[in-house]
């Protein structure tokens, strides 16, 4: 048995909904645990739930425009996770943020959206102009985009029509089946800095594998990755004093 003096440490259990992909869920439940062990030390580590798609059921959805029953998978893992007693919930994945305020009008627990510890960053380090980089919807909608427009005051800059299409393809045909592919690498670093050119400050890394094939070495400016500061915000609100 360990023994330990340290007082046994309340945390709040984190309702995930994941599986989009599970390449991407493996790294928030690393990312999760990790940040929980540096924290409180010892033999600590995260009290998480997850609900994991089969992210076929979803990519289908997306392709084909079904997005309100999409939004009821989401609703449905939603509900299944408050059942199972999360204090809070999570979507790890940006592009199924279409249906976050569908989550959070049905279920009473609160919703950390991924955009916001993100758009925080970025204000505190004093930049405002950035490039997105996600999937078509994500950088074609508005409810990402308009998010960081209007509740951050970002002025978001996203790829022209082909590198929007590059960067997609490359989602969905590589890093969601966990394929890292140097020449991808390479496309990626081209539209990064076509974004910088055109005046980003910093690059938003919209999608939550985009940080399996790119890093900071990668870019001229500061990349946000929104898997790794979606996770220390879940760390933060797993631990923290915040409702
Ligand atoms: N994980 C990706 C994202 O952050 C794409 C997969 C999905 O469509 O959910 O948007």
């Amino acid at each position: 048995m360990p023994s330990s003096s340290a007082p046994t440490h309340e945390q709040r259990v984190i309702g995930l909904i994941g599986g989009m992909s599970w390449k991407s869920s493996a790294e928030y439940y690393r990312l999760i645990n990790e940040g929980v062990r540096t924290q409180l030390g010892g033999l600590h580590s995260a009290r998480c739930l997850m609900w994991s798609f089969d992210f076929a059921d979803i990519e289908v959805l997306q392709r084909l425009d079904r997005w309100d029953e999409a939004a009821s998978l989401m609703v449905d893992a939603a509900q299944r996770l408050e059942r199972g007693g999360a204090d809070f919930l999570v979507i790890a994945t940006n592009t199924m943020h279409i249906a976050a305020p569908q989550v959070q009008a049905a279920v009473g627990l609160p919703l950390l959206h991924i955009a916001d510890p993100t758009a925080e960053r970025i204000k505190a380090a004093g930049l405002r102009r950035v490039g997105l980089l996600g999937t078509a919807f994500t950088m074609e909608q508005d409810f990402y985009k308009g998010r960081l427009e209007r509740e951050h005051g970002l002025d978001v800059l996203v790829p022209e029509a082909e590198d929007r299409a590059t960067v997609h393809r490359i989602i969905y045909s590589e890093l969601v089946q966990g394929r890292i592919v140097d020449a991808s690498r390479q496309a990626y670093r081209e539209v990064i800095a076509r974004l910088v050119q055109a005046g980003a400050e910093a690059v938003i890394l919209g999608c939550t594998e985009i940080m399996l094939l790119v890093g900071p070495d990668d870019s001229p400016v500061p990349l946000y990755d929104t898997t790794g500061l979606h996770a220390e915000a879940i760390v933060a609100r797993a631990l923290g004093s915040a409702a």
